[in-house]
This record gives C-alpha cells, structure tokens and sequence, in this order.
C-alpha cells in the first residue's frame, strides 16, 4: 500500500469510525448471529492475489458488523464498560503508525518516557502515594499492562521473589477476580495454595480477622504466606475489601498486598470517591487499575504501580547477549521488559496521554460522576419498585438488584431471572449481565459509557418492568 493509497483509505476508515460512533444507538445492542455464522460467510482459504482494501470494508459491513455486540453503544450496560473514546482511538492509531517497539528503552527512547510520565499523571490524578512514582530517586514505579490479570501474574512473582523460597501461600475472597487463581495456577504456586478468605455476608468485603487467623495457621504449619489480594470494586458487585485493616496484617506478617483496582480504582479521579483508596498510601506494595475500563481509553490499558519494582525486575530480567546495550548497562534507563511477561510491547502511553490531555482532570471527573450519578438513579427506581430488591451497595457505576418472583423457590427464582435477563438481550434495546450472590441470581447494570444519557438508562428499566410484567402475566 502506498502512503497515497493509505491516505485514500484511511480517510475511509475514519470516516467510518465517527459514523459508527455517531450511529452505533441505531444497532441491535447484542449480535444476533448464531455459532459458526461470521466463518461461513466468509472464505475458507486466503486470497492467492491481493485484494483490493474496498474488498475488506465491504466484508466488514457485510459480515463483521451484524457480528459485533457494540459495546460503545449508550444501553450496553454488561460487564464493566469498555469505554473507547475519539483521543484513545486516535492515540491508538498513531501508536500502530509509529509501529515502535517499546521493549527496551533504547529500541524507542520516547516509548518508555513518556510511559514513565504518563503512569506518573494518572497517579498524580488518582492521588496515589508518591512511593509510587516512576520519576523520583524512588524504588518505585508504574508501568502499561495489557490486562489485569497479567498484572496480577507479574505481581504474584514479585511477591514470591520478595518472600524467598519455601511453599508460598496467596490469600483471596470469594470475590477475588479469577485472574488470581489463574495467575497461582501460571507461576506454579497452585491453586491448592490458594487460600479463599470468608468474607462478610452483608458487604462482601474480606474479613481481617480471618485472614488474620488464616495466616498465623501457615505460619505455624511451615507456609510462607506470600501475597494478599485485596480488591477495590469486585468484580460481582463492586465491593470494597478493608484495605487499611488488611494491609496492617500485611505489615505485621510480612505479606505482600496487592490491591485489584481493576474497575473502580480510576474512579479516584473524584476528590469525593478517593475514600476507596483508604489504606493504599501505607500498605499497598502493588497497584492495579485499568483505564481501559471506564476512563475512556480503549482497550488495552492496564495501569500496575509498584512501591519497589526491585522484586518484579529481579523475578523477571533476562539479558540475552542480542539485547544487550550500553543505556540498559548504564543502569540510568528503565526497560520495561522486565516489568512484564512478553519481551515486546506497544506504545500504549500515546493513547493514555492523549486521553488524559483532551479530557483534562475536569473531564474525567466529569465522565466519572455522570456514571455514578446515572447508577444512583437507577438505584432510586428499582429500591422503589416492591417487584425488585436493590442490592444496597452501588456507589460506582454499577447497580445490581433482583426481580421478586411470589412463590417461587430460589431455584426456579433464578431460572425466571436468566430468562428475564435472555430476553432483554435478545431484544437487542439494552444489554445487561448477571452475577450471584448468596444464591441469588442478580441482574447487573454497568453505567459509564460515555455516549450513555439519562434516557438511555430510564428506557433501560422500562424495558425491565414491561419485560417482568409480561413474564408474571404469562400462564405458568
Ligand atoms: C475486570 C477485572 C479484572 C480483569 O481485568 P483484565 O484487564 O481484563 O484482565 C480483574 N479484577 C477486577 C476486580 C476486575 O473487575
């Protein structure tokens, strides 16, 4: 392709791109196709002669469209959000431009700084600790990630370094997001090594005194108790594990506290929110949050900082003769190879600076506090509809709650709720997901799409009631 033709179809593509933003309402919001639908339609072996790219957007129209669920669309409201945004999508096309290669400083000096720089401004934005930062003297630093959950990997083998050797033990709640127990089962500590902390029935929030005891137990038994997981928003309903009182026993046992801020950790942005930090400054040694949830910056972004990255560097360097090079030998550069699993990496900062360079501070907190104040509104309505039972806690951006069924048992309670939950998403008006708690089937409600207005969630319950409605008024 040359550069005239990479202008013509460019243009093309960027036009599409704000067309289907500007659009995107006018799709059915979850994918109708049924298995195996996009393959067939499209052919089995590769072309023996270039196509022309008119080819490829035409597919796209024909075939790929109708099997996208459109997760920028104002009534997606499953999962966590996916917020994508006209500064991210554009950071992120000037990153595939460039085409660099950030895995040593030296293969693109402005990848890594403006990394170090960009991790340093989100955790100015979140107000997270100093000892966090990547400019200072300091033994810290934070570092673009592709998920969570290879966060929570990197993490796990910074604290098994740190810890040393023995039979290392990691403490989760029944909250834990999986990527925990995924992460025990790749560095080889084992899920059998996994210890579950009960939580507290009404908060779901992990109970100190019992991880207090669940350690002292290892000790005893000859385990080394390695890392906690505490989680700042899980991933069920938001809930918010004590992290000041965990991280004292942390301290006291010696333990690493990693914090899963994985949701609801951007939200910090709001001096009102900042209280879900509580405890970190002091006793968090790891740090995760991912903008490419719901601070508008499209996936991947995933944000780990760490109070000494010397453990993770130490787990993870390895210095192959054809990497070697005089500015890593200098010891004055970071190579954030050996902050992660993979050598290579993208220039992901370009589009977490340009997020946070159009939305400014005040745009962020702006787009924070429509999501929250959205999901308080909804709470409002379904904690005054008796058809419904509001799960108590919603003060993000997700709301979760349940349709009464009279006289059904629980079992048949939560079938009646997928099928109502099924419905709705076949619909196609609003896409929604589910969680259970206590045995309950819930419904859950995410709010934080930018494009999402008060309409678009006041239709959404509508939707709920009728949809309920019709389903008590059917014969059983
Ligand atoms: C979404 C989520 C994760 C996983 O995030 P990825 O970036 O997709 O790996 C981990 N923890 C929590 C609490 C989450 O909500």
């Amino acid at each position: 392709m040359t550069p005239e033709q990479f202008r013509t179809y460019g243009r093309q593509v960027v036009d599409r791109i704000a067309d289907y933003l500007a659009t995107v309402e006018r799709h059915p919001v979850r994918s109708t196709v049924a298995p195996g639908e996009v393959r067939a339609a499209l052919p089995a072996h590769p072309p023996e002669r270039g196509e022309s790219f008119d080819a490829v957007l035409a597919d796209l129209d024909r075939v790929i469209l109708p099997g996208i669920t459109h997760w920028q669309h104002p009534s997606f409201f499953g999962y966590f959000p996916a917020n994508a945004s006209g500064p991210a999508i554009l950071g992120d096309l000037l990153s595939s431009g460039l085409g660099v290669q950030g895995m040593l400083w030296a293969t693109s000096p402005a990848c890594t700084e403006l990394e170090t720089l960009v991790v340093d401004w989100l955790a100015d934005l979140l107000d997270l600790p100093p000892r966090f930062r990547t400019d200072a003297d300091g033994a810290g630093g934070g570092v673009i990630q592709d998920s969570a959950s290879s966060a929570a990997v990197v993490a796990v083998l910074a604290a098994r370094q740190r810890a040393g050797e023995g039979r290392h033990r990691l403490y989760v709640s029944s909250q834990t997001h999986s990527s925990l127990e995924k992460a025990a089962r790749i560095t080889g500590v084992g899920v059998d090594n996994v210890r579950v902390v009960d939580v507290d029935p009404e908060t779901l929030a992990m109970d100190p005194a019992r991880l207090d005891e669940s350690i002292a137990e290892d000790v005893a038994a000859g385990f080394v108790p390695t890392m906690v997981c505490a989680t700042v928003g899980t991933t069920s309903t938001t809930a918010v594990d004590p992290v000041r009182r965990i991280g004292e026993i942390c301290r006291r046992h010696g333990v690493w506290l990693h914090v899963d801020a994985a949701y609801a950790g951007v939200a910090a942005v709001c001096p009102e929110l900042r209280w879900l930090n509580d405890g970190v400054a002091e006793h968090a040694d790891s740090y995760v949050t991912n903008p490419h949830k719901w601070l508008l910056t499209n996936f991947d972004c995933s944000v780990l900082w760490l109070a000494d990255r010397a453990p993770m560097v130490d787990a993870l360097s390895i210095l192959p003769e054809y990497l070697r090079n005089t500015a890593t030998s200098s010891g004055e550069v970071v190579d954030y190879r050996d902050w992660q699993i993979p050598l290579g990496r993208r220039f992901r900062a370009l589009k977490l600076w340009s997020v946070i360079r159009w939305y400014g501070a005040e745009g962020l907190r702006a787009h924070v506090r429509r999501g929250v104040e959205l999901a308080g509104h909804v709470a409002g309505r379904v904690a005054d509809d008796t058809r419904f039972a509001l799960w108590p806690w919603h003060p993000f951006g997700l709301v979760c709650f349940r349709p009464l069924w009279p006289g059904m048992s629980t079992t048949d309670s939560n079938a009646a709720t997928m099928t109502l939950l099924e419905r709705l998403n076949d619909s196609g008006a609003l896409f929604a997901s589910h969680t259970k708690v206590e045995g309950h089937v819930l419904l859950r409600l995410a709010i934080g799409s930018p494009a999402t207005r008060h309409e678009h969630v006041e239709s959404a319950w509508r939707r709920i009631v009728a949809e309920y409605d019709s389903m008590r008024a059917e014969p059983r």
